[in-house]
């Protein structure tokens, strides 16, 4: 662990799951755990073992996970006031995790001390040089989290010193500098830090930081660049109120950006794939505009800056997409022409060759299917279809026979959907029926229960996201609809496209795309392997 500059501390268990959408199971709180684990991040923050019983289960299920890379670590307060460590419930709870790490935070803020703990400033310094020693006594690693340290600093900068250099006489090995509230500009932290190094060793130090004034990441880069050894943070920013500090874009700029090293080069090119698989574990939909691996990141759309990157994509990327495996994008309806429509084929994958007449029958049908309301500037997995298809090289995995959904609604009862689904695959016919939450979902389940048998690997996909927008230009109930459905099958998101005056006929056409396109790319994967 030496040889990092900056050690990665990730609390995406923890506090990441205060954030309003998130919720993680025991069990996907493992596999998340094990995912950062295997790419190099120095310390994982599994939950707060004092607080539910669902973290109490995480870490038991933890205890039969060998990690390679992390420093396991439970999450807990200091002691209860007036009472032995030994005899506080909080401070059994973390023994009980078993974890070679803990993590313990204590008041910094003198405010908080006396008007909400109500105890006094001394009975809480007790309380954390008492907490932390008994924790090293049991052979722990801790870390100790000062809450509210750049408010406390501000308050009474005294009080906010004695706090920490308690917990580090105490035998605290990482004193974390927590600005709880999000509040403190950059200026302010870096001001700050630069005193409190005076007298604590930077290497000594971490930075825990929130992102109510949209400054988590800022505030903790200005702390790397101080000096601070450790850095506090989730995957995608997730957390209370505004969010934690992001660590994907953390990571990214002090690896890229910083000439610092915090994790082996190889993970960092996995940034853009775990990003998305945590997006997709926690079901909320991923930010294209999120910094180094959103969608959108590299994507380029005006008319000058397109024609620029084509010439040389550094004239407005900061960094090749590359390096944090994601990729450069054009918009293809800024593509009218056919050496764009080639220069788009080659991003996807797809060998047009050097007949133009493919080319130029794409971009016709483009055009005939962008008057009719398709829209594939946003629907990369229609278009690669679209475009084999074109080619003459797409074998359809499937016809579709028939489809019935059924939906029923009686009092106030909840509804009922249901959908059955008749397909073939080469002669061989498939009947299957499912339910689902509304039509569109029974729909998806019964066509992926359907291929399922044929093609295994339909099981991993699942949707991510599904817009419907109604188009205008259309009249009153004879409206279309455009509906967009995102899919992902753990690893990569596309985006597919369906457009007409049914809804489910739309839905439907945008499925058997994303269907389609899952197969082609696994398909393609395979011969790469060959
Ligand atoms: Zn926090």
């Amino acid at each position: 662990m030496e040889t990092w500059d900056v050690l990665v501390y990730d609390t995406t268990l923890r506090d990441g799951t205060q954030g309003e959408q998130i919720n993680f199971s025991a069990e996907e709180k493992l596999r998340i755990a094990q995912r950062l684990d295997e790419m190099g991040f120095h310390y994982i923050e599994g939950g707060w073992p004092g607080s539910n019983p669902k973290d109490v289960r995480f870490f038991e299920m933890a205890k039969n996970v060998s990690f390679r890379h992390a420093h396991l670590t439970a999450f807990g307060s200091t002691r209860k006031p007036y009472i032995e460590a030994s005899a506080c419930p909080n401070i059994a709870a973390l023994l009980q995790a078993e974890t070679p790490a803990v993590a313990i935070f204590g008041k910094t803020w003198d405010l908080h001390i006396s008007d909400i703990l109500n105890v006094s400033l001394e009975e809480n310094l007790v309380m954390i040089q008492d907490s932390v020693k008994y924790l090293k006594s049991k052979g722990k690693e801790v870390i100790f989290d000062a809450e509210h340290f750049f408010d406390g600093y501000k308050n009474n900068s005294a009080y906010a010193r004695r706090v920490i250099e308690t917990a580090l006489s105490a035998g605290s090995d990482m004193i974390v500098l927590c600005d709880t509230n999000g509040g403190t500009m950059p200026h302010e932290l870096t001001a700050i830090i630069n005193e409190v190094i005076s007298y604590i060793p930077p290497h000594l130090l971490g930075i825990h930081a929130h992102n109510d004034c949209g400054l988590a990441v800022a505030n903790s880069l200005a702390a790397v660049h101080a000096g601070i050894r450790m850095v506090h943070g989730t995957i995608n920013g997730y957390g209370e109120r505004c969010g934690n500090a992001d660590l994907i874009s953390i990571i990214g700029n002090i690896q890229l950006k910083m000439s610092k090293r915090c994790l082996p080069e190889i993970s960092i090119r996995e940034l853009t794939h775990l990003s998305n698989y945590v997006s997709d574990v926690a079901n909320v939909p991923p930010l294209n505009s999120r910094p180094f691996v959103g969608r959108s990141a590299f994507t380029h759309k005006g008319g000058v800056h397109v024609d620029a990157v084509l010439k040389n994509p550094a004239a407005y990327e900061h960094i090749k997409p590359e390096l944090v495996g994601n990729h450069e994008r054009v918009l293809v309806s800024d593509l009218s022409g056919k050496s764009n429509i080639a220069y788009k084929a080659e991003e996807l994958g797809i060998d047009l060759g050097n007949e133009m007449s493919i080319n130029r029958k794409i971009v016709q049908q483009i055009k005939i299917m962008e008057d009719q309301g398709y829209h594939f500037d946003s629907a990369e997995g229609s278009l690669s279809v679209l475009m084999k298809k074109i080619k003459g090289e797409f074998k359809e995995p499937f016809v579709l026979e028939s489809f019935q959904v059924f939906n029923a609604k009686t009092g106030d009862n909840p509804p009922i959907t249901q959908a059955s689904i008749k397909i073939s695959v080469e002669g061989e016919e498939e009947l299957t029926a499912a339910e689902g939450n509304g039509p569109v979902n029974a729909l998806d389940n019964a066509l992926r229960k359907a291929l399922t048998k044929f093609y295994p690997h339909i099981k991993e996909v699942h949707l991510v996201d599904f817009k419907v927008r109604i188009l205008e230009g259309c009249e009153g109930t004879a409206a279309k609809v455009r509906v967009l459905i995102d899919s992902s099958d753990g690893q990569d998101i596309w985006s597919t496209i369906g457009v007409s005056t049914n809804i489910i006929e739309a839905s439907w056409q945008a499925l058997v795309d994303s269907i389609q396109y899952k197969l082609s790319k696994d398909e393609e994967n395979e011969k790469g392997k060959v």
